[in-house]
């Protein structure tokens, strides 16, 4: 599926549906394409087709097998695209021949994106952020399981003080950062947020929205970083009413009380 309002010209952003809520990204730009997470390799092949794109690279977030299913099939038919992955996640993403710290830049035809190191969700899990180079366009933040429309990653491997220590990078970057989130978890992510920021005009709102949305079988992904700043539980732990559900000061120790309620809706 296209996401029609993809502004860059210097990058086409499609979003390609996998698994049951799996997003796989396909960034294009002339005759070359590089896949974030992909989940699969049939879809990404499918479009690559469609595009008449070779692809270049593989951009991993981390290691779980709905974000690298597909490296082996598309090396397969792409031998010459290059794996990108975390350097903490060695010997767990097939194929990586790129070992990338928090810091670190790759680039992709005129693109460049800066990574950021963010574990919580795993011990290694990156983000990937594409400055906007047009004036008044977005940049675009490719975050797999850390940041996600509404809600963030379980923590599976990290604690709560490294997600929030993670979550406060990515929540840095400018309003207008598209967030493109690895799963379709919208929805039930707000129907908990709404638990516990229930007065939240912003989030009523977007709750409401994302209902309307999800009804009409629309993806809620590509998200406004601006709008999570304003709405996503996760990046709130500074907020009174998020401090006043978990009943905790503390930023980790709000974090991880509210992550723990998710856990258990
Ligand atoms: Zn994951
Ligand atoms: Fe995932």
């Amino acid at each position: 599926m296209d996401v029609p309002d993809a502004p860059s010209l210097t990058m086409q952003i499609h979003r390609l549906n996998a698994w049951s809520d799996n997003y796989i990204f396909l960034l294009h730009a002339g005759n070359a394409a590089a896949v974030v997470d992909p989940t699969e390799a049939q879809p990404v092949l499918d479009k690559l087709n469609e595009l008449g794109a070779e692809l270049v690279a593989i951009f991993n977030t981390h290691h779980h097998g709905d974000h690298v299913g597909g490296n082996q099939k598309l090396l397969a038919q792409y031998p010459d695209a290059t794996v990108y992955g975390s350097d903490t996640d060695q010997g767990r993403i097939p194929g990586q021949e790129v070992f990338l710290n928090g810091g670190d830049t790759v680039t992709f035809g005129e693109r460049t994106a800066k990574i950021f190191f963010v574990p919580g969700h795993t011990r290694g899990h990156i983000a990937y952020y594409f400055a906007p180079i047009e004036e008044n366009h977005p940049g675009e933040l490719f975050c797999g399981d850390t940041l996600f429309a509404g809600g963030c990653g379980r923590l599976f491997e990290g604690t709560p003080a490294q997600m929030v220590d993670s979550l406060s990078k990515l929540r840095q970057l400018p309003d207008n950062t598209r967030v493109w989130c690895a799963h379709e978890y919208t929805l039930s992510n707000l129907k908990f947020a709404v638990t516990v920021d229930g007065q939240n005009p912003d989030l009523q709102s977007r709750y409401a929205q994302v209902q309307a949305a999800r009804q009409r079988q629309e993806a809620t992904v590509p998200s406004l970083l601006g709008t999570e700043k304003k709405t996503n539980p996760f990046l709130r732990w500074d907020q009174p009413a998020l401090q006043a559900a978990a009943n905790l000061q503390e930023p980790a120790r709000v974090f991880g009380r509210i992550r723990g309620m998710k856990d258990m809706f």
